[in-house]
């Protein structure tokens, strides 16, 4: 904070919160912020009737638990000195933002994320620990699917039995599951709906949960039936591709090369303008933050950071497919924590 000059922190909904002191808010209207000074005492403002949540180690912070009819914005516009610079929790809600400028003088704001951005970017051991129980729970769950009869069930049928697994197999929630059968597998993050799954349709299982907060997040996909040869031929040059990206991400590579290498063997079969999103994204306490793999963002991948690798291609109105597996950077070298066949798995 000195570095950056910043005088205090706060820190509302969202992960930055959790990752400095374990405790997560309620993203509800009442106020939860932890107001953290350059020296001194952190405070963890919260509501009285949410005061039995905070159930972490309090000799990190002291706990200032506000009565219902109290104003708890006003305690820390308080604690909050005339014309400091604040570095606000980028998901707080725009009221509270807003309101500690109506009432602190001078005022200004940054986000939060410029310091705990880089913060939570190499994970430690512990963290990688979590991350890597999460990740053997999703290949539970992939590997499941392959004997798993699709055709006849609706999309949602199946999201909802895949995100019943995802518990089953070790995380403590299921955070998201897209199930994207036949024209739909074209939307990379299409909502399950009543589309009932038949013979020749590609599916895109893309799903994931959390333990003690750190998340999976893993795709694979499917064809029932046999599939049609420009699905074949294209799944060929996607295996090629995630293969690819595997193989470049290590450390000093920097993040928009392993982009780069990915949409290489995509862009010479010709599958180009079908691949509409970057590699893959940043994960730990947040299924998706930095680092990005995208053009443009040349941090150099570093022992501790993990991320997702996962080109896709998508034909409008015809099919989707991707790839989709979470690797660490270690010491000798990548580490993926999706394990599970990578191939065009044929289902019923
Ligand atoms: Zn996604
Ligand atoms: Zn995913
Ligand atoms: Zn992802």
């Amino acid at each position: 904070m000195a570095d950056a000059d910043v005088d205090v922190v706060l820190l509302s909904v969202g992960a930055d919160l959790p990752w400095l002191i374990g405790y997560e808010a309620m993203p509800s209207e009442r106020l939860t912020m932890a107001v953290v000074p350059q020296s001194g005492d952190i405070h963890l403002v919260v509501p009285e009737l949410e005061a039995p949540r905070v159930t972490v180690a309090d000799d990190l912070f002291e706990v200032v638990a506000w009565h219902e009819t109290e104003d708890p914005l006003g305690l820390v516009a308080d604690s909050v000195g005339g014309g400091a610079t604040v570095a606000l929790g980028d998901q707080t809600w725009a009221r509270f933002a807003i309101g500690l400028q109506d009432r602190v003088a001078g005022i200004r704001l940054q986000t939060a994320s410029r310091m705990l951005g880089e913060l939570r970017l190499r994970k430690d051991s512990v963290e990688i620990d979590m991350l890597r129980t999460a990740g053997a729970a999703a290949d539970t769950v992939s590997a499941a699917l392959a004997g798993e009869r699709f055709s006849g069930r609706t999309e949602r049928q199946l999201a909802a039995s895949i995100a019943e697994a995802t518990v089953a197999a070790g995380h403590d929630k299921a955070a998201f599951t897209i199930v994207a059968s036949g024209p739909n597998a074209a939307s990379p993050h299409h909502e399950p709906g009543d589309r009932a799954m038949q013979r020749g349709d590609v599916v895109v299982v893309d799903f994931g949960g959390s333990v003690r907060g750190y998340h999976s997040d893993t795709t694979r996909t499917f064809a029932v039936g046999d599939p049609p040869d420009d699905v074949a031929e294209a799944f060929e040059v996607l295996v090629e591709a995630q293969r690819v990206g595997r193989k470049t991400a290590e450390a000093g590579v920097a993040a928009e090369e392993v982009d780069a290498a990915t949409r290489t063997v995509i862009d010479d079969a010709g599958y180009g303008k079908y691949f509409i999103h970057r590699t893959g994204h940043g994960i730990g306490l947040d299924v998706h933050e930095d680092p990005y793999l995208v053009v443009g963002n040349d941090t150099a991948l570093e022992e501790g950071m993990a991320f997702s690798i996962e080109p896709g291609i998508y034909k409008p109105g015809r099919w989707g497919m991707r790839i989709e597996d979470i690797v660490v950077v270690t010491s000798e070298g990548l580490e993926a924590l999706n394990n599970t066949d990578r191939s065009l798995v044929v289902v019923g």
